[in-house]
């Protein structure tokens, strides 16, 4: 392999957006010499703590591609995990930040208000499920959103406890980490943990025996009533498919008598869609699914196109219970994201986007599933709309098959394609293509991930 140039810093920047080629283009092995000279100075600047899945360094992105220093163009099947749904560097999002660039670029909401921000709280109390009188507040990253969610519940609660399901995924703040099920890599060694945090059973369908939604929620409010009681219990929190935590789409009926008891017991019902907002599953929201509609609704990745924002929507009385200060920081909701958001939102409304990821669930199920039909270490396809996983096992015992996982996805990235892996146990890729992708480019991803598997069963036998 050829040493490279070094990147001249005198040539035009590289552009973006939908004009790239929409292409899976290989002109070096993956990572090339580019990537890996940036990988070496990432070791030695970058603490280790912070990994990275796909060993490129990029240059350019747009609509469903990721193009790296060495030339090599990547199929981008995880929308940087659910953020870029509009597709990297959307043309709409791209003018409007560049627009309020112009203008100005920060002030602090709680110092001198501006549009942005309440255009994005009126989109937000418009869009989330229910049509009560609603408040949103904006924040700067989902674990800060969550954190501030328990914080509203409980100063309109006046209770301390919050529950927290298995496998969730919360955020990697003190909170959230409480919060968040999985100790490797999210909590090992970081303790102690926030207090008045408990964690209830899940509906799991595909590990749970099948148990129905109405039984496994039973299962988890006597829990709940048991070993917390609903007269300290200040709020629910649960996202309504699992994202890091596997893909799990719980049995129909668990997410309604969740919320159903809640409200019976003034316990607040905070909906984490962070990763399921924006159309992702085929819905705006993905409670709408079950007609759920949550006391709280907490949304960050998908809402600005790329840019840092997150927000907590709900009840205006549950909302409003904070006291003037008590909400808030230097940067939530600054205003190059708020704009972001307004054509990101626009992007999913006037675009057809939600409608799309409905079509692009059919064309991943439907793949995954003649997969599955011929490959019994596919234990498991699920998903709603462009949030679709596998499961990966042991065909004959079962047992969730991590190194599997994990020589697919490698095998995916080598040849271009970036999937994600996720999962309690290791053992699920997950997509989550930019909603704008084509088919095309989707079918040929899918179809380099079916070779991964189909490479990794040589090498078994
Ligand atoms: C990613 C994620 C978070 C945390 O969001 P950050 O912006 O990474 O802090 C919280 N909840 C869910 C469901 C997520 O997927």
């Amino acid at each position: 392999m050829t040493l490279a140039e070094p990147l001249d810093a005198t040539a035009p920047a590289p552009t973006g957006g939908p004009t790239l080629p929409q292409e899976r283009r290989l002109a070096t092995a993956i990572p090339g010499p580019r990537s890996s000279e940036l990988l070496a100075r990432k070791s030695a600047a970058v603490a280790r703590g912070v990994g990275h899945a796909a060993p490129v360094h990029v240059v350019a992105a747009g609509g469903g591609v990721i193009v790296d220093a060495d030339g090599n163009s990547l199929i981008d099947l995880g929308s940087g995990i659910a953020v870029t749904s509009v597709g990297n560097s959307n043309p709409r999002v791209v003018d409007a930040v560049s627009r309020q660039l112009d203008a100005f670029t920060h002030t602090c909401f709680t110092i001198a208000p501006y549009d942005g921000y309440v255009s994005v709280a009126e989109a937000l109390n418009r869009l989330t499920p229910g049509d009560h009188v609603k408040r949103s507040a904006l924040f700067n990253s989902g674990a800060e959103a969550v954190e501030n969610a328990v914080k509203i519940a409980r100063r309109a609660t006046r209770k301390q406890a919050v529950v927290a399901f298995d496998h969730a995924y919360h955020g990697r703040t003190n909170l959230t980490m409480g919060l968040t099920a999985k100790n490797i890599p999210y909590k090992h060694g970081f303790g102690p943990f926030a207090p008045e945090v408990y964690r209830a059973p899940l509906s799991y369908p595909y590990r749970d025996g099948g148990l129905s939604g109405a039984d496994a929620a039973a299962r988890a409010i006597l829990q709940i009533e048991k070993q917390v009681g609903a007269e300290n219990l200040a709020a629910l929190i649960i996202e309504p498919i699992q994202g890091e935590g596997g893909f799990i789409v719980p049995a129909e009926g668990f997410l309604p008598a969740l919320a159903e008891w809640a409200r019976a017991n003034d316990v607040v019902f905070i909906a984490d869609e962070v990763q399921t907002g924006f159309g992702r599953t085929g819905a705006m929201f993905a409670m709408e699914h079950e007609g759920v509609v949550p006391d709280l609704v907490v949304t960050a990745k998908g809402i600005a196109g790329g840019l840092p924002l997150a927000a907590v929507t709900g009840r205006a009385e549950i909302m409003d219970a904070s006291d003037p200060g008590g909400l808030g920081g230097t940067y939530g909701g600054n205003p190059l994201a708020c704009a972001a958001a307004l054509a990101a939102i626009d992007a999913y409304e006037e675009d057809g986007l939600v409608e799309r990821a409905g079509a692009l669930g059919e064309l991943l199920l439907g793949r995954l599933a003649e997969l599955q039909a011929s490959d019994p270490r596919i234990g498991d396809v699920r998903g709603r709309g462009a949030m679709v996983a596998m499961e990966l096992v042991d065909p004959v015992t079962g047992d969730p098959d991590a190194a599997l996982t994990a020589a697919v996805a490698a095998h995916a990235i080598a040849h271009g394609v970036v999937v994600l892996t996720c999962g309690t146990y290791g053992n699920v890729i997950r997509f989550l293509p930019p909603l704008t992708i084509s088919d095309e480019l989707l079918l040929e991803g899918l179809g380099v991930v079916a070779d991964g598997l189909a490479a990794s069963m040589e090498v078994s036998a």
